[in-house]
């Protein structure tokens, strides 16, 4: 059992940010872990309904009375290229925080999500510079003129799997335009997101990004409920989505739903074999397997399903499960306890329900109160089996063949979600008829996780409402408003000249 040390010393208290000061909160104090070694490293003071009310009107009056809505462009994107400057600037402790909490690999984090946070700011930055206006010109003489304006205080909800790189989008795209906002992290996972608001509040005026915390059904459920609200962005579970987005509906607030998903990750003979193998791997258990848009099931032709289960098994046997400070290691701790649990409980169900377990399936003793465990696959006995059905969020992949294009088709688009597919194929016509016939947001062919983010990304049924991404951000964060007007003195109908 090796020594494991924390990436950081945190703060002793997390506290809110509202109006760009650190705010007490009203509510209890809940505590934070750290995954790697299951301490209790912090405490955060949970905000009640009189807290998440300044928030909102913090935000309300950096809207209505200051100047950040009506900013000139050229200020917004200098001010959207210091708020990428400052992520950059503070890279280390960043990433250590966002460490922390979430127990994702320090690599991956300073590698890729902190890059993906800094960017999100410059891709809006560069968006904004090149929004449009629509204009009608009518042969009876009317000019009509559609002008797009900010749609006013967002509510930014975000999760504990990738927290910079998630809420960043959100508080990015609100801000470029024009809209002031108010974040609520996970409670889990608080440490970075508080420190990011704290060093934006020396770069945007006061009031335009607050920040409040706690748990989802306390702090989260004021802040949906809240009348002040004009926009929610959610990105989280299918279930809390949709309570949330009944919630919003009693206030006709409009939501953005970014939501779970149970993606197939389908290999045939024709493919790359060992890129598809590559791919695989990468799909179910990068970011500690805690992704959205995990390949979680692996649908793999008939012709090569026993060679490549086998050879997935072998590589998974090797991946090093470890300390996420170290360089080596491929995956760290999962983010809490009760997920932990909550992942391994499908290996347990997976036997009784008559799947076979093919590696993994148990806690890894790395450190005894972390929350390591082993990278795990099951052969399903079919896609009706819950390990196919449910998200697991964890890295936990199910395999199931398949022999005919048809039969991929009609197991891939068997589930409630429909966020991502993957398809890897070097025969055209079968990338073509796949790519169209996936019931899903968005299509990877050969590649694992290609994000463009002047693309749309979101999911059909239960994965999501609405897209998040370049034109879609622009539609979702602002107003449109229509205005007409002659271009010359129209004659009138003159009521009551008569
Ligand atoms: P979660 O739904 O438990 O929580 C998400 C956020 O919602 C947290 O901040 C939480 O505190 C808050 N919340 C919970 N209940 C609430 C309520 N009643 N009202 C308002 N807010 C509430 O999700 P999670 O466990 O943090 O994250 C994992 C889930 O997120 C997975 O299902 C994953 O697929 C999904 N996810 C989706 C995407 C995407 O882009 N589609 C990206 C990342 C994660």
């Amino acid at each position: 059992m090796s020594l494991l040390l924390n990436p950081i010393e945190p703060p002793k208290l997390i506290k809110s940010w509202i109006n760009n000061d650190a705010a007490h909160g009203s509510g209890r104090e809940l505590p934070v872990f750290y995954p790697a070694t299951g301490e209790q490293v912090s405490i955060l003071v949970e905000d009640g309904p009189e807290d998440v009310n300044k928030a909102v009107i913090s935000a309300r009056k950096a809207f209505d009375n200051t100047s950040w809505s009506k900013q000139s462009i050229e200020k917004r994107i200098e001010i959207l290229e210091s708020c990428r400057k400052v992520i950059l600037d503070n890279l280390d402790e960043l990433a250590r925080l966002e460490c922390l909490a979430t127990g994702l690999i320090l690599r991956e984090i300073k590698g890729f999500h902190l890059q993906r946070a800094a960017y999100n700011f410059r891709f809006f930055a560069q968006y904004i510079s090149q929004t449009h206006g629509e204009r009608f010109d009518n042969t009876e003489g009317y000019l009509t003129l559609v002008n797009r304006e900010p749609a006013g205080v967002i509510g930014l909800i975000a999760p504990w799997n990738a927290p910079l790189a998630l809420a960043t989008m959100k508080i990015a795209a609100s801000i470029a335009f024009g809209n002031c906002a108010i974040l609520k992290p996970s409670e889990q996972t608080p440490f970075s997101l508080a420190k990011l608001v704290s060093l934006l509040s020396n770069i945007l005026p006061p009031g335009v990004l607050n920040l409040v915390n706690g748990r989802g059904p306390v702090t989260g459920s004021h802040l949906v409920a809240h009348p002040g609200i004009d926009r929610i962005s959610f990105t989280g579970g299918t279930v809390t989505g949709r309570s949330v987005m009944m919630e919003a509906g009693k206030q006709l607030t409009p939501c953005s739903m970014e939501l779970g998903g149970k993606s197939a990750n389908i290999i045939f003979s024709s493919a790359d074999y060992q890129r598809a193998l590559d791919g695989a791997l990468i799909g179910i258990y990068s970011n500690n397997g805690q992704q959205c848009l995990a390949g979680s099931r692996i649908l793999v032709e008939e012709k090569i399903f026993d060679q490549f289960v086998a050879e997935f098994i072998e590589r998974t046997k090797q991946i090093v499960v470890g300390d996420p400070l170290k360089d080596e290691t491929e995956i760290g701790p999962i983010a809490s306890k009760r997920h932990m649990e909550r992942i391994l409980s499908f290996a347990d169900l997976a036997v009784k329900d008559g799947d076979k377990l093919l590696v993994g399936g148990h806690k890894s003793d790395i450190h005894e109160k972390g929350y390591f465990m082993e990278p795990t696959a099951v052969l399903a006995k079919s896609n009706k089996s819950r390990v196919c059905q449910e998200e697991i969020f964890g890295p936990f992949a199910s395999f199931i063949p398949f022999r005919s294009e048809d039969e991929a088709i009609e197991i891939a688009n068997d589930t409630e979600f429909g966020l991502v597919s993957y398809i890897w194929s070097d025969h055209m016509p079968t990338i073509m008829n796949m790519s169209e016939a996936m019931r899903s947001g968005v299509v990877w062919v050969n590649t694992p996780m290609m994000r463009e983010l002047r693309a749309p990304f979101g999911g059909f049924k239960n994965s999501g409402v609405a897209r998040e991404g370049g034109y879609s951000c622009e539609q979702f964060y602002t107003e449109e408003k229509t205005i007409s007007l002659p271009k010359s003195p129209l004659n009138l109908i003159k009521f009551g000249s008569r």
